[in-house]
């Protein structure tokens, strides 16, 4: 770029909490490099606690046009040793109070100092934190939000006022009417809209936050970047967001962005450190079931019992991604009749995308978060949902119902029965081949819309020029 004129100085702000922040670091990475030949900085706005947190997940692996900025959790001075830690849902009030008091503008302006006194030209960042909106128009900058979940989760929020006037007290009753009415969300039913749309506590942190997002997104946003590819959204899906929102770029599965070649036998070590691909390595293809609920869930003790038996029943290899402090859960014997046999390996954590990539794997036991849907489908890996909260049962019935590439536990709990059979349809079962043959169309989809000049590789490129423009 001409030495005088400005270059792009882009704000991205996250979501500091759960999978939220780390997604958009991986966005925002995959930016800084389409960027740096527009000349542009990146300023990364998250809290302390989570900026301390990503820089040990990415290490020295940051672009040097992107740097951290920290914005204000809300919270205070640190607590006392000894405290009692603050639950989840109140640091997300506490942040999105600070937030909307001006933290997102204070964040703006670290940044700009950070930068020289380079003015921020754009505010690109996750949708949930809307106040970014109206600090952006402070700024003179355009608003780009990036969409973290599915494309039918977010018409949920677009519409959640002609939802509720629609269902009004009667969510319970109409559960499992499908919603007809409403552009877009015809094949799902009032029970599979995401929590807090018509049914839940509506005063709760995330209820309240996308609320308000679906009612500033239509008007606020200069682009909005979609978690998706083209194929994957029904048309009505496609068309009712198109008619709302300003210049929706799908252009995902975001992970996609950043994925490096990562073959080599030292970056898969580094990235590993349970062992997992290798152990992955020893077992023939499409014969292992991986299991993970992502970054919060987790099933009810007596739940995790019964899919514990469930997996050893089913006599199929696994690889189960469970939180250390939910190892004392498990049936007794369990972990070291798996690890005896080679039947079952156990792990604080996976390379999850790694993990669905590999050959071994032939089925995904999962909680439906959205990442997790699109990591498997992706890597045309069929799967069978357990869905908790949030947006995950109508990525459970999207999954089952909409797209066929995997299947939904019945009553939405798992029982020892209820897994064996699950497992042994994906991996061996006839309707788990079609639902295997369908992700792995899926899958192809996929792969046509990153090569160079596919539809997300153009889509992404056109939201680069948008987020350059000075
Ligand atoms: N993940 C992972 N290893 C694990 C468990 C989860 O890499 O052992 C990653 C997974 O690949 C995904 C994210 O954590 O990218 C979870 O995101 P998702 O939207 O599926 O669920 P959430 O955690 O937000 O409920």
């Amino acid at each position: 770029p001409d030495a005088s004129s400005p270059t792009p100085h882009v704000a991205v702000v996250a979501f500091p909490f759960s999978s939220h922040a780390a997604v958009l670091l991986a966005f925002a990475r995959a930016l800084a490099a389409a960027a740096a030949p527009a000349g542009a900085t990146l300023s990364f706005l998250s809290t302390a606690g989570s900026i301390a947190q990503l820089r040990r997940a990415v290490g020295a692996e940051l672009p040097g046009n992107l740097r951290f900025v920290e914005v204000p959790d809300g919270a205070g001075p640190p607590a006392a040793k000894g405290a009692v830690p603050v639950p989840m849902p109140r640091q997300m009030e506490l942040f999105m109070a600070a937030a909307e008091a001006g933290g997102v503008k204070a964040g703006l302006q670290a940044a700009r100092a950070a930068a020289g006194g380079a003015k921020v030209s754009c505010v690109v960042g996750d949708a949930f934190v809307w106040p970014a909106a109206e600090a952006a128009a402070a700024a003179g900058a355009p608003w780009v939000p990036v969409w973290t979940a599915a494309s039918c989760a977010l018409l949920a929020h677009l519409r959640t006022d002609a939802l509720r006037a629609d269902v009004g007290d009667q969510a319970a009753s109409r559960a499992g009417e499908l919603l007809v009415s409403h552009p877009g969300l015809g094949s799902y039913r009032v029970g599979d809209l995401p929590d807090g749309v018509v049914s839940g506590d509506f005063n709760y942190v995330i209820s309240r936050l996308v609320h308000r997002m679906g009612q500033l997104l239509p008007r606020a946003a200069a682009a909005v970047a979609l978690d998706t590819f083209p194929g994957l959204d029904p048309p009505d899906v496609t068309a009712a967001l198109d008619e709302t929102l300003p210049n929706c770029l799908p252009l995902g599965p975001y992970h996609l962005l950043l994925l490096k070649d990562t073959t080599d036998a030292a970056s898969q070590a580094a990235g590993d450190p349970h062992g997992c691909l290798a152990w992955l390595d020893a077992h023939p293809a499409r014969s292992v079931a991986y299991v993970s609920f992502g970054t919060v869930a987790s099933p009810r003790p007596d739940e995790l019992r019964e899919l514990a038996a469930g997996l050893e029943s089913s006599g199929a290899p696994f690889l189960w991604s469970l939180r250390e402090d939910s190892w004392p859960l498990l049936p007794a014997g369990f972990l070291a009749r798996a690890a005896a046999a080679g039947a079952g390996l156990v792990v604080p954590w996976a390379p999850q995308v790694a993990v669905l990539r590999h050959a071994s794997v032939g089925a995904f036991v999962t909680h439906a978060g959205w990442a997790s849907v699109l990591e498997g489908v992706s890597s045309g890996v069929p799967m069978a949902c357990r869905p908790f909260f949030g947006d995950q049962q109508m990525n459970a019935r999207s999954v089952a119902s909409v797209w066929g590439f995997g299947l939904a536990f019945e009553g939405a709990t798992m029982t020892r029965a209820g897994v064996a059979a699950a497992v042994g349809e994906l991996l061996r079962g006839e309707e788990g081949a079609r639902m295997r043959a369908r992700a792995q169309e899926l899958q192809a989809a996929v792969a046509a819309a990153f090569v160079p000049g596919g539809a997300c590789r153009r889509n992404f490129d056109e939201f680069v020029q948008i987020v350059c423009r000075v």
